[in-house]
């Protein structure tokens, strides 16, 4: 059984990423600017902006945290959005979700322009992935492939599932998953909340992956000899033992599951880091497509 260390892997991408903004730097650019909305005072969110923030730093990227309390109207929210869409100086942005309910979520992701978008999430980037013309692919499903790619796991041919059919994560994992890519060519099976026998299709998988937010929902028995597996699920539980309160659990029983499996990731050190480093990624990626 070999880790998947997300952890190490997203050091070494960041490092890699770092030279190339020194290097750009060193030829006389500006270095790539991220800014991010954050709305109201959700924990989890605050973590995930504050780990997002570290990162540009580490990277050697300009960033701008910009706080809103969540009595903001959705109208304050769009000329935000209008004005990091037309500041020169924005490479690319995200909108820390789940936003208040008062502020419809579909409205503010399609109001960000496609090319700023470097979550992904933009209708237009989605359907270019679904084209197999993706080029800022949501930072969860790129980083669990980068993953793959870095340690070598074999793809082509294998059967993936995938538990979980969410925009953000179930469905562009299976996408890229299933396409004509290096770490892609699986048949791919997507399961969800309706799937009937789910133990009996997660037991035919060369590659599982869990992301349904569900701690600890996939046990030994659903797991084969040999697979890969790929835990996406991150859940604070409430545990008093630790300095936080909370414990983040994941979607896999890692202990009972581990030993059956080829590899497999962790959490926390497995999928999370990669995200973000993914987002760092991606907007490097959006500074260049923008400078040509
Ligand atoms: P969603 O809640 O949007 O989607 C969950 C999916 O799981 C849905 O498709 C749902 O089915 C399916 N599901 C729920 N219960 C079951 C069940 N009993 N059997 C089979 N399928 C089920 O979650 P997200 O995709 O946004 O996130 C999933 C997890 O990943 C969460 O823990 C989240 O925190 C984590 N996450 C981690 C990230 C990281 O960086 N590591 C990034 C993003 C998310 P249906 O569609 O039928 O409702």
């Amino acid at each position: 059984m070999q880790i998947l260390d997300g952890k190490k892997t997203s050091e070494a991408l960041k490092a890699e990423i770092r030279a190339e903004v020194d290097a750009l730097v060193a030829a006389g650019h500006r270095a790539p600017h991220l800014a991010a909305i954050l709305v109201g005072e959700n924990g989890a969110s605050i973590t995930y902006m504050n780990n997002k923030v570290k990162s540009c730093h580490e990277v050697g990227f300009e960033s701008s945290l910009i706080k809103y309390p969540d009595t903001i109207t959705e109208k304050e929210l769009l000329a935000k959005i209008t004005e990091l869409n037309e500041d020169p100086k924005i490479d690319g942005f995200i909108v820390q979700l789940p936003l208040p309910k008062h502020i419809n979520e579909k409205l503010i992701t399609e109001s960000i322009a496609p090319e700023k978008d470097v979550d992904g999430f933009h209708p237009v980037n989605m359907g270019r992935l679904a084209l197999g013309q993706g080029t800022l692919i949501p930072a969860t499903p790129a980083g669990i492939i980068e993953l793959l790619d870095r340690y070598d796991v074999p793809t082509e041919g294998r059967h993936a599932v995938v538990v979980g059919r969410s925009n953000i994560v179930g469905v562009p994992v299976s996408l890229l998953l299933e396409g004509k890519y290096k770490k892609g060519n699986c048949t791919v099976t997507v399961c969800h909340s309706k799937t009937k026998n789910l133990a009996e299709i997660t037991r035919q998988a060369d590659i599982l992956v869990a992301a349904l937010g569900i701690p600890h929902f996939i046990t030994a028995d659903m797991v084969k000899d040999g697979a890969t597996v790929i835990d996406v699920g991150i859940t604070r539980v409430a545990d008093s033992s630790k300095k936080s309160g909370f414990a983040i659990k994941g979607d896999v029983d890692f202990e009972a599951v581990a030993p059956k499996c080829e590899f497999i990731t962790p959490v926390p050190g497995g999928v999370g880091p990669m995200t973000i480093a993914m987002l760092m990624k991606n907007t490097l990626t959006a500074m260049k497509i923008k400078r040509g």
